[in-house]
């Protein structure tokens, strides 16, 4: 099978614009701000609970998060995602991973 062209969109006064389509979230770095999933235009994002054993209790200060470090988020519906790039906007973690993709086989 041949390479498939990458999505392109076009802007209302007609510029193509390339999607940047997240492909990965970094849940490792995510300190569960809600920032993405609140400008997020689709159904792409959904945070979830970290489970108690990963918490980290002990305060070392290796880290400047002020959010809520219990709950991070993930992408559970990747296929929704249009590649606006809203999300790694506001994210203060730098936590996603874009990539200009073809149409989904
Ligand atoms: S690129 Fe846009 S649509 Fe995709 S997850 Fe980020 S904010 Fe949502
Ligand atoms: S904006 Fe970044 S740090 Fe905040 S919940 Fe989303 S991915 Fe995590």
């Amino acid at each position: 099978m041949g390479a498939e062209p990458n999505i392109t969109g076009i802007t209302r006064g007609g510029t193509a614009w390339i999607p940047q389509f997240a492909v990965a979230l970094d849940e490792g770095k995510c300190i569960g701000c809600g920032r993405c999933y609140k400008v997020c235009p689709r159904d792409v994002l959904t945070i979830v609970q970290r489970a108690v054993d990963d918490v980290d209790f002990d305060d070392d200060d290796d880290d400047d998060d002020d959010d809520s470090d219990n709950s991070f988020m993930t992408l559970t519906n990747p296929m929704d995602c249009i590649g606006c790039e809203a999300c790694s906007r506001v994210c203060p973690k730098a936590c996603f991973t874009h990539e200009a993709l073809p149409v989904a086989a």
